[in-house]
């Protein structure tokens, strides 16, 4: 058998080791706060954004922003039906009611169009997921936030570093919210973060992140309303410092392995791969190959073939109202017709060139064979 190629780890170097060495040491007693105090600053800045908060996991922040933006019963949330499930549960969580609607077929993201036709009166909020780092059209969904005066939020959590016409993903919603996660560009084992330019926002947020104790409460053990316990450790945070200064090094190499599968595919017919679009960054995430519709090619065969060469590459997410929590909506076709002939490649960033030659051969194989 030849060796396992992952789909993703993390570039943990010395650095790392280093200050979370330190963190676990000395970050203790007057000290507890100082590396998270350290990666909400340095976040902060490398986005472009006025606040930060580290928070334990990316569905958290998105939790905190949502509850703070006042989202509840009654309350309706669009976002595209192509999405990892932590964009959508905590609007569940908070009672509101999730629409589901269809993807645009070339970035993989929400289509602007239906996202419109969707928008009722009930309507609060519309997240724009910048799906495996491609971007959202963020143009025409702020023009969408602006005409119907609702919030626009950003999981950015597969996008960090990925930029919009001078941007980062990130920045430019209401709120945004990023994933720290292992499988994640950059990693604090578990964590995430809240980013926005809104004080008032970054208030409310920030009191709710503190057990609903509020900046300035001079009681103690005084909390002033109820508020949630999603926070990072300062070891956890040391993690996060090294990543963070590391983060051009992390992003060219993400870069890199995107490009290099690209050019090893050049002339492979019917493939489309990630997208990069006029005056965008794509930091690339997940190299993904979504096959053309007549190439006959389907994830089934794609995930057997990965599986005999020992590649552990991962299917396209499932539309979310596929699953059984949710009603089914087949009239979002793009996003129940793309996961069915797509694939994520192995992207870690110290993946060797042979390794990326592997994966390639097995796409060549099948298509000389399927394709004619
Ligand atoms: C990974 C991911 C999340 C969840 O991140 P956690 O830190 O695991 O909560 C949310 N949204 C998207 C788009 C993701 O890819």
């Amino acid at each position: 058998m030849k060796n396992k190629i992952m789909y993703t780890k993390p570039s943990i170097g010395e650095l790392e080791i280093a200050y979370v060495t330190d963190a676990v040491t000395h970050g203790w007693g007057d000290k507890c706060y100082d590396y998270i105090n350290k990666l909400e600053r340095n976040f902060s800045e490398y986005l472009g954004v006025r606040y930060a908060i580290a928070t334990s996991s990316c569905t958290g922040a998105l939790h905190m922003g949502m509850a703070a933006l006042g989202i509840g019963p009654g309350d309706e949330v669009i976002l595209a039906d192509t999405n990892w499930i932590a964009s959508v549960v905590p609007v569940v969580h908070l009672g509101a009611t999730p629409v589901f609607v269809d993807i645009d077929p070339d970035n993989w993201c929400i289509s602007v169009q239906q996202a419109e036709r969707a928008i009722t009166s009930k309507t609060k909020a519309i997240i724009a997921v910048h799906l495996y780092g491609n971007l959202c059209d963020m143009d025409g969904l702020r023009q969408l936030a602006r005409t119907y005066g609702l919030a626009l939020i950003e999981d950015a959590a597969e996008a960090l570093g990925s930029e919009y016409k001078g941007n980062k993903a990130g920045s430019m919603g209401t709120f945004s919210a990023f994933s720290f996660h292992g499988t994640k560009t950059m990693t604090t084992g578990e964590g995430g973060i809240f980013a926005t330019n809104d004080e008032a926002l970054y208030q409310k947020v920030l009191t709710l992140s503190n057990h609903g104790r509020k900046t300035g409460q001079n009681k103690q053990f005084w909390p002033d309303e109820i508020g949630f316990k999603y926070k990072m450790s300062n070891i956890q945070a040391a993690l996060g410092c090294a990543q963070l200064e590391r983060i051009e090094e992390l992003i060219t190499a993400k870069r890199k392995v995107f490009h290099r599968y690209a050019e090893l595919m050049k002339g492979l017919p019917r493939i489309q791969l990630n997208p990069e679009s006029h005056e965008c960054v794509n930091s690339y995430w997940m190299p993904t190959v979504v096959f053309s519709e007549d190439s006959g090619i389907h994830q089934k065969q794609l995930q057997e073939a990965f599986l005999a060469e020992n590649i552990d590459a991962r299917v396209f997410f499932w539309p979310l109202s596929a699953l059984p929590m949710f009603k089914e909506n087949k009239s979002n076709t793009n996003a129940y017709s793309i996961c069915q002939r797509a694939m994520n490649l192995p992207s870690f960033v110290d993946i060797s060139m042979d390794e990326q030659k592997r994966v390639v051969a097995v796409l060549t194989e099948l298509i000389t064979k399927n394709i004619k």
